[in-house]
Order: structure tokens, then C-alpha cells, then sequence
């Protein structure tokens, strides 16, 4: 039986192996931290994550989606805050299509308890990846309890161990291997708002809340115990950032100024937001995913993105399907496998990180301004009534299963038609006016539809 060790029990090294196991590999994996089931909420770094059409769906193939939705709360739609406390909602669908919020912690938890008494898996914690050997496929392991070092040897090693890998900080200093990272100019801290009150926003449990303010913004994830986690987003340098709040006194002035329905809601403003550091966000992009036929990058090794358009583990997820499926179509021809995977994904994976920076810019600068709702509320109607033939590019990324690079193609060719109603939108004061339905159906007309992206 071939034996394949992943590296990294995160969200993609667990659905991983689960995968693989359920192929009939023998499987071992192997992650650096403590078992977070006995270190659930590790301050700082629960933030929660949304999971979509991709994610669910390459969790549904191993029997983990219902379960995880249950973990979930729905998001169907942004409610945006301005700061004299007007609230927005902005659907995220047109069907009341939902996204799902969840613990990051709690999801991998889940996957874990999945890996291990579903599919009998073991996982070995508290084992650093600390050295690779390229041609014999043999990694190294210091044990962080005890510092002992021992060898494993597996017929592949994939490493699904984050922006960080070890794995690929090997494979960087091989010939041919081309890599890139970007930090975006912006970090986060988690804040977490404590159990709602029935009244005011904190009702809202059923959306993403997001107070855009140009430079900076604060976004609260609904949790199934009726709290919200919140990640405030701000600039590393300059006024206001990280490095300019540095007093409780500044910290609240800062808060009630830009967020005042949320300000007096924080369970521990001042004790997260001093005691944490501030998190980094990082694009990476490399290239190629593997080394010869024995070892593989997947997830964020080889794909971190900002995390606006809430896709990272999502693509992560979709990894493990469409590495199951060459699995499946290859059999045991891995050089085939390997080269097919990284067809099918870099250029959707590189694709998605763009729009990521693009729509971060986006959510801060924009969601909140009158142009950005028309253009939403022309896709929409479009939307409504063109349903085969049109999809706003959010629904696309998130809603279905369209290669992101098609997703984003197609979008592009959306473009012209949804600024020429906005012209229009803008001269006859909104979207429900004969002209703008005449000049709809006219470029509709026009548009070869949505036929040259993928079925979804
Ligand atoms: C603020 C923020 C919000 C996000 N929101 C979303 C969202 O809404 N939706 C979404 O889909 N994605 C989101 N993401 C992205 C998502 O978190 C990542 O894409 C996802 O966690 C990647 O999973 P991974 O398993 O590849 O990497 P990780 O989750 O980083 O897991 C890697 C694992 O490998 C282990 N490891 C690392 N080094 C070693 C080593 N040397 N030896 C052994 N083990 C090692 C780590 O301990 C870790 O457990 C967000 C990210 C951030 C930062």
C-alpha cells in the first residue's frame, strides 16, 4: 500500500488525509501545534471563517457538509454600518443564497474528530516539520515536548502546512522554483463582541456586518451562540494604524469615533487588542507545486490570499477535490497527477488573489458609497431577470463552481453592460425606469451570455 504523509493537521492537511484515506492510502500526518481540540479558542487566532458553494461542496464528498453547516451560522447578506448608525443590508444573492460562518477552530476540531474516528486516522501533534530530504522523500520531525528527532519515509510527502510551509521553504532552493509574496499594507486583530441582545444590530445575527471607513474597517462574524467575532482591519503604519493606538485612551477615542453602535458592545476591547498582536495578511503565489512525482504543495503552502473575498480555505477545500479526482482518473501515475493538479488549479488560484486585493480595496473604500449599491442593484435586477444569461462576479466566486479565472473572464465581459446602466441608473435616479429596462434588454440582447463560462 502507498504511504503518503501530510504535513500540516490545519483545515486542508485534515480534509486531506481524509480524502486520501478514503482512497486506501495509508496515511500519516503530522502537525506542529498541540491537538487544538484541548486548546480550543488559542486567543488571537479563532477568527472565523466564512465557507461557501466550493468549500461545502468538497466537504459534502467525504460525508463532512451537513455537519459543518450545523456548526454554521447562514450569512445571507452584508449589513453595512455607517457611522451615524444606518444600517444597509446588502443581499449577497438573489435566491437567498447564503455564505456560512464558522469557527476556524471549531471547523478544524471537527475535521479532526472526522479524520480520526470516521476514517481511523491518526495524528501525531506536536511534530515541526524541521528538515526534507528532496530524493528520498524523507522528512524530519522534532518533537516539541521532547525535542526528539526521528525520519519518516512515505512514497509522497504533500505539505499542507500554511503561508509558512516548511515544505516549500525547501523547495524554494531547488533550480527552476519561482516564488513571490506580498504583504498587504493592513493587519487585523480579533475583537469579540459578547452574547447579543435581542434588539439593535446584534438582532442580525443572520448577516456579516462590515463598517467600512475608507482606510480601515471593522467586520463582525455571527456566531452560533448568538456572539459576534469581530476583526478590526486597520494600517500597519500612519494615522490611524497599529502603531498610533498605542493608549487605552486613544484605543476608545478611535472606537467611538469610527464605530460608535459597536464601541460600547466589545466584551474586552482594550485586553484583546493590547495583549494580541496585530495579524499580517500575505498573497503568495509560487510555482511549480510540486518535485518530481513525490512531493506536493496544497492549500496555503502554495496559495495564500487576502482573505476578502473569504476563499482561501474554500480554495484550499476545492484542492482536495480536484486532487482526489486526478487520483482517481490517474491511478498510480503521481507525475501525471501532479502535473494535471497544478493545470487545473495555479491559474485559478493566481486569478482569485488578484480579485482578492482588488475587492479589499473594495469593501473598505466602497461598499458603503451610493455608486457601489446602483451597480449592485443593476446586477441584481439583471440578475433577476436574465438568470441563465447573467451572474454578478460575487455570485459566481461564491455560489458556484466556476474556475475563478472563468468567473473573473466572464465578469470582465459583464463590465461594459452594468456601467453603461449605471450611466443611465445615475441620470434617471435609479434602476426602475422604462429607459434603463429598454437599454437592459437591448445589450442583453447583444450579450452571448453566460455559455462561455463553465457550467456551474
Ligand atoms: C483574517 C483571515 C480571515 C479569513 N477568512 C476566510 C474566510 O472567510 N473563508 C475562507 O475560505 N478562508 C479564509 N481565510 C483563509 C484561511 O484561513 C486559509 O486559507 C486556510 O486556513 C488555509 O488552510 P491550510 O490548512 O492550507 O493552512 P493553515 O490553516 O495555516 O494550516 C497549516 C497547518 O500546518 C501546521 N504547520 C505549519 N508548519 C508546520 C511544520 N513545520 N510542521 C508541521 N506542521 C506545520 C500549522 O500548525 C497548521 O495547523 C482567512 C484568513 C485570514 C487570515
Amino acid at each position: 500500500m502507498e504511504k503518503v504523509i501530510v504535513v500540516g493537521a490545519g483545515l486542508v492537511g485534515s480534509l486531506l488525509a481524509i480524502f486520501l484515506k478514503k482512497r486506501g492510502f495509508e496515511v500519516e500526518v503530522f502537525e506542529r501545534n498541540p491537538d487544538i481540540r484541548e486548546h480550543l479558542q488559542v486567543s488571537g487566532r479563532s477568527i472565523n471563517l466564512t465557507l461557501c458553494e466550493r468549500g461545502l461542496r468538497a466537504l459534502d464528498i467525504v460525508g463532512a457538509g451537513e455537519a459543518v453547516r450545523d456548526l454554521s451560522v447562514p450569512a445571507y447578506g452584508r449589513l453595512v454600518h455607517d457611522v451615524a448608525g444606518n444600517l444597509t443590508f446588502q443581499p449577497y444573492g438573489n435566491r437567498n443564497e447564503a455564505i456560512y460562518s464558522i469557527s476556524r477552530s471549531g471547523l478544524n476540531a471537527y475535521l479532526l474528530d472526522l479524520a480520526e474516528s470516521g476514517y481511523g486516522l491518526e495524528v501525531q501533534f506536536n511534530e515541526k516539520c524541521v528538515g526534507l530530504d528532496l530524493s528520498s522523500a524523507t522528512i524530519e520531525m522534532q518533537n516539541r515536548v521532547s525535542g526528539h528527532i526521528s525520519r519518516h519515509k512515505a512514497d509522497r510527502i504533500i505539505g499542507a502546512d500554511g503561508a509558512f510551509s516548511a515544505i516549500r521553504f525547501h523547495l524554494i532552493k531547488t533550480y527552476g522554483f519561482n516564488y513571490s509574496q506580498q504583504y498587504w499594507e493592513q493587519g487585523y486583530k480579533e475583537l469579540t463582541v459578547a452574547l447579543g441582545a435581542e434588539s439593535g444590530w446584534l438582532s442580525e445575527r443572520n448577516a456579516l456586518h462590515i463598517w467600512p471607513r475608507r482606510q480601515y474597517m471593522l467586520i463582525g462574524f455571527p456566531n452560533v451562540d448568538g456572539s459576534f467575532t469581530c476583526s478590526l482591519h486597520i494600517p500597519l503604519k500612519g494615522d490611524p494604524s497599529f502603531q498610533s493606538i498605542t493608549t487605552e485612551k486613544d484605543l476608545t477615542r478611535f472606537v467611538q469615533a469610527s464605530f460608535p453602535d459597536a464601541a460600547e458592545r466589545f466584551a474586552n476591547l482594550a485586553e484583546e487588542y493590547f495583549t494580541n498582536p496585530p495579524n499580517y495578511m500575505i498573497t503568495i503565489k509560487c510555482s511549480p507545486w510540486s518535485h518530481g512525482d513525490r512531493i506536493l504543495l496544497i492549500g496555503d503552502a502554495v496559495h495564500a490570499i487576502y482573505p476578502s473575498y473569504g476563499q482561501g480555505a474554500n480554495a484550499g477545500f476545492e484542492d482536495c477535490a480536484v486532487l482526489d479526482t486526478l487520483i482517481g482518473e490517474y491511478g498510480d501515475d503521481w507525475h501525471s497527477i501532479f502535473l494535471r493538479f497544478e493545470e487545473a488549479r495555479k491559474a485559478n488560484t493566481d486569478a482569485i488573489a488578484d480579485l482578492c486585493v482588488e475587492h479589499f480595496i473594495e469593501l473598505r473604500d466602497d461598499v458603503g458609497n451610493p455608486a457601489f449599491q446602483l451597480r449592485k442593484q443593476i446586477e441584481r435586477k439583471l440578475s433577476r431577470l436574465y438568470p441563465d444569461r447573467y451572474k454578478d462576479l460575487y455570485s459566481m466566486i461564491t455560489f458556484t463552481c466556476i474556475p475563478y479565472a472563468q468567473a473573473i473572464e466572464t465578469d470582465r465581459t459583464q463590465r461594459a453592460i452594468r456601467e453603461r446602466l449605471l450611466k443611465l441608473a445615475q441620470k434617471n435616479n435609479g434602476i426602475d425606469n422604462p429607459e434603463l429596462d429598454r437599454a437592459m434588454e437591448s445589450l442583453m440582447r447583444e450579450y452571448p451570455g453566460l455559455a462561455h463560462a463553465a457550467a456551474d
